[in-house]
C-alpha cells in the first residue's frame, strides 16, 4: 500500500531530481563562489542588480534580457548564475547545450520553447540560456549555425509574458561578434561585459583568497608580478592555482608563475607601466 510517507519520501527523493528546486540548479555554476577581484566585478554585479530590479518593476515591461559576454574562460556562467541567484526569483530555468547533446535542431527549440512555456506560468521567472553560440551549433570552422534555433530564441527573447508575469532572460557567450553578426544583440534590454583579470593587482585579490600560498609566497609573486601584463580568465587561473597546490609549497611560486606565463596569462618582459 503507498501511505503517504511513501509519497513524500518519493517528492523528497525521486522527484526533485528530474525538477531540482531554483538553488539546486544553480549551485552547480556556483560550487566555487564569486571573488570579488576587483572593480570590474563589483560592477558587474551593480549593473546586474539594476536589471533585475528592472525586471521585478510593476510598470515596467515584464521582460527584461541581458546578455554577459567575454572571453572564454572569464566567468560568465557563473556571474549569470549569480544573478539568477541574486534575483531571488521563484522560478529559476537554466538551458544549456550540456543537456541537450544529441537532440535535433527540432527537439531542441522544443525544449527550449518548454522551458519558456513553463516560466510563463509563474510570476516571477528567470532563465539563464548558458553559451548561446552553442545552443545554436555555432562552429567557427565553417561558420555554420542552426538557423531554426536561432529563430526561434530572437522570437522568444522578444516575446512579452502574458500580462502581470515577469521574466527575466540572462544569457552568456563568448562569441560577441558572431551573436551581432546574426542581429541577435539587438534583441537584448542590455549587454554586460565579463572582463579577463588584467592587472597584477587582480591576479593578488584571487591568490589572497585561495589558500595556495603562504603570506611570504603571495609577497614574493606580487613583487615578480610587478608591473607585468596580464590577461587570464578567472577559471583558468583558479584551474591552475589548483594545480599548484598539488605540488611541494617550497615549488609552488616558481610553478604558479611558470604556468602563468605558459598559459599566455603573465608576460614578464612587456610590463604596463
Ligand atoms: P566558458 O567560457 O567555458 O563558458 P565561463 O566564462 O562561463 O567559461 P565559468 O564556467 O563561469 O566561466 O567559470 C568561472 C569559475 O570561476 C567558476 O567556478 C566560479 O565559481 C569561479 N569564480 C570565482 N570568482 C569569480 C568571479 N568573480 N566571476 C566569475 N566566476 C568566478
Ligand atoms: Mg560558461
Amino acid at each position: 500500500m503507498v501511505e503517504r510517507a511513501d509519497f513524500l519520501h518519493a517528492l523528497e527523493n525521486d522527484i526533485k531530481p528530474a525538477f531540482g528546486t531554483a538553488a539546486e540548479a544553480l549551485e552547480h555554476f556556483l560550487s566555487r563562489g564569486i571573488i570579488n577581484w576587483g572593480t570590474p566585478v563589483s560592477s558587474l554585479l551593480e549593473d546586474g542588480q539594476l536589471y533585475i530590479q528592472q525586471a521585478r518593476a510593476t510598470e515596467a515591461s515584464g521582460l527584461v534580457s541581458v546578455l554577459l559576454e567575454g572571453p572564454p574562460n572569464s566567468g560568465k556562467t557563473a556571474l549569470a548564475a549569480e544573478l539568477a541567484k541574486l534575483s531571488d526569483f521563484p522560478f529559476v530555468k537554466v538551458c544549456s547545450p550540456e543537456d541537450m547533446v544529441g537532440f535535433t535542431e527540432t527537439a531542441k527549440c522544443l525544449q527550449i520553447r518548454k522551458y519558456f512555456d513553463d516560466a510563463y506560468r509563474s510570476s516571477l521567472s528567470c532563465i539563464l540560456v548558458d553559451n548561446i553560440e552553442r545552443l545554436l551549433d555555432y562552429g567557427s570552422i565553417g561558420p555554420r549555425y542552426s538557423n531554426l534555433t536561432l529563430q526561434a530564441l530572437l522570437v522568444l527573447l522578444k516575446k512579452q509574458p502574458p500580462k502581470g508575469r515577469k521574466l527575466l532572460i540572462l544569457c552568456t557567450s563568448s562569441r560577441r561578434q558572431v551573436l551581432e553578426d546574426m542581429e541577435m544583440l539587438s534583441a537584448f534590454t542590455g549587454v554586460l561585459h565579463v572582463p579577463n583579470l588584467s592587472s597584477p593587482e587582480h591576479v593578488m585579490a584571487v591568490l589572497e583568497e585561495s589558500d595556495a600560498f603562504s603570506k611570504r609566497d603571495l609577497q614574493k609573486i606580487q613583487q615578480d608580478i610587478r608591473g607585468a601584463k596580464i590577461f587570464i580568465g578567472i577559471k583558468k587561473l583558479l584551474a591552475l592555482i589548483d594545480m599548484v597546490k598539488q605540488t611541494d609549497e617550497e615549488s609552488r611560486v616558481f610553478k604558479f608563475l611558470t604556468k602563468m606565463q605558459e598559459e599566455g596569462g603573465l608576460d614578464l618582459d612587456h610590463t604596463n607601466s
